[in-house]
């Protein structure tokens, strides 16, 4: 059984290119040169150097030790928190600018929701010295401010996506347009492990760097490279697929992937799209996704903006099919608690999005086990939300 993609793009029934025909040369040159110039000596040296001097990688494995007392297990902490711009979308940031340097592209576009992953875009521009546009719905815009202002303040232009919803599904078509009338210089930075073929792949090597990282500092620790869980939330599922991915095939490893219920899986309001969902095409890519019995896109909700999306990366559809991986839920209420009993415990305020793989630790029972919880990203982002519905304000 491969957990990987197939030369086809597919990962079992699920992946595949599925775009319009107008963005079938930007997809195709992608697709034709990727695994060439990531193998690349020059490309790896730099990648690798930009990871350590520029994101502050590796990135600590922390044991926590009131929480592991308080579970009755060894609690490691992969503390992606602590890269430079807060979360893991930067290591997926760096590695598609050399990939579009590479490839001659002097443009970068990309979408966001939160912000999270038009700041790592602007970010490794402004780096580079390449222009920038972030698709962002107006919505969005008015939520996120702070970090419409880091994009900005890095140069990057924020064009507002006013259609439908003016959230991240129509940031993305806008993006997609934008990609389709500029096939030649522009690269287009998808930021999870969604969309069509070669991007799931793409950015899941660029987020392994999480779980390398991981087995290696997990030998140093306990004498062996691997755990009994390993642990993560998705939303398109880029945080999770790195922290699996050196995992996948130890099969002793129990995988857990965590979705947002939001108020609830049968609430009308949620964004667990395993439990929810059924097989369709979303994004260019087949995977699971929640829709009317017509097949119409149904309109997720989680608190936290990064979950907050009605599909999964195509490869997780597969683990989720075949059973590698376990796929489970937390409502924004059991999240918002997490959060704060790790910043209660151990000091470390976590993203609302990583507090929800944090969350289902209190749903397990263990017996000395060791844990590995992916920490994606920090809380400084979701403060207010906090205040507001702990009254702390
Ligand atoms: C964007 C984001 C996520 C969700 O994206 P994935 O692709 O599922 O990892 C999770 N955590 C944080 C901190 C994020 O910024």
């Amino acid at each position: 059984m491969s957990y990987h993609v197939n030369e086809k793009g597919y990962y079992g029934n699920f992946g595949g290119a599925y775009i319009p025909e107008m963005l079938y040369p930007n997809v195709e040159e992608l697709r034709s040169k990727y695994l060439k110039i990531i193998h690349e000596p020059d490309f790896k040296q730099e990648f690798e150097l930009l990871l350590k001097d520029y994101v502050g990688r590796p990135s600590p494995l922390y044991l926590a030790h009131r929480l592991s007392e308080r579970y009755g297990a060894k609690i490691f902490l992969k503390r992606e928190d602590l890269n430079h711009t807060g979360a893991h979308k930067i290591n997926n940031t760096i590695g598609q600018i050399l990939l579009a340097q590479r490839l001659g592209k002097k443009r970068i576009i990309a979408e966001t929701g939160a912000g999270q992953h038009g700041v790592a875009t602007a970010t490794v521009c402004a780096l580079k010295g390449l222009e920038c546009v972030v698709y962002m719905g107006e919505v969005d815009i008015e939520r996120q401010a702070p970090n419409v202002a880091r994009m900005k303040m890095m140069g990057a232009t924020v064009i507002p996506a006013t259609s439908g919803s003016k959230t991240l599904k129509d940031a993305t078509n806008e993006a997609m347009r934008d990609w389709i009338n500029n096939p030649v210089d522009t690269h287009y930075i998808i930021g999870s492990v969604v969309g069509p073929h070669p991007y799931p792949d793409m950015v899941a090597r660029f987020q392994s760097i999480i779980s390398e990282e991981t087995r290696w500092q997990l030998k140093e620790k306990t004498g062996t490279e691997s755990a009994d869980y390993v642990l993560a939330c998705v939303g398109g599922g880029s945080n999770a697929v790195g922290m699996f991915y050196h995992f996948l095939e130890d099969e002793q490893v129990k995988l857990i992937a965590v979705e947002a219920a939001g108020k609830g899986v049968h609430s009308g309001k949620s964004a667990a799209t395993t439990a929810l969902g059924r097989e369709g095409v979303l994004h260019g890519s087949r995977s699971i996704l929640m829709q009317t019995n017509d097949g119409q896109v149904v309109e997720p909700y989680s608190i936290s903006a990064g979950l907050d999306y009605p599909g999964i990366g195509p490869q997780h559809a597969h683990l989720h099919t075949i059973k590698r991986a376990q796929y489970v839920n937390i409502t924004d209420d059991e999240a918002l608690k997490a959060g704060l009993l790790l910043a209660q415990l151990e000091g470390i305020i976590p993203a609302i999005e990583s507090a929800h793989a944090l969350a289902y630790l209190e749903k397990m029972k263990f017996k000395g086990e060791t844990v590995v919880v992916c920490l994606s990203g920090r809380g400084d982002k979701d403060l207010a939300t906090y205040m507001n519905y702990f009254g702390l304000g």
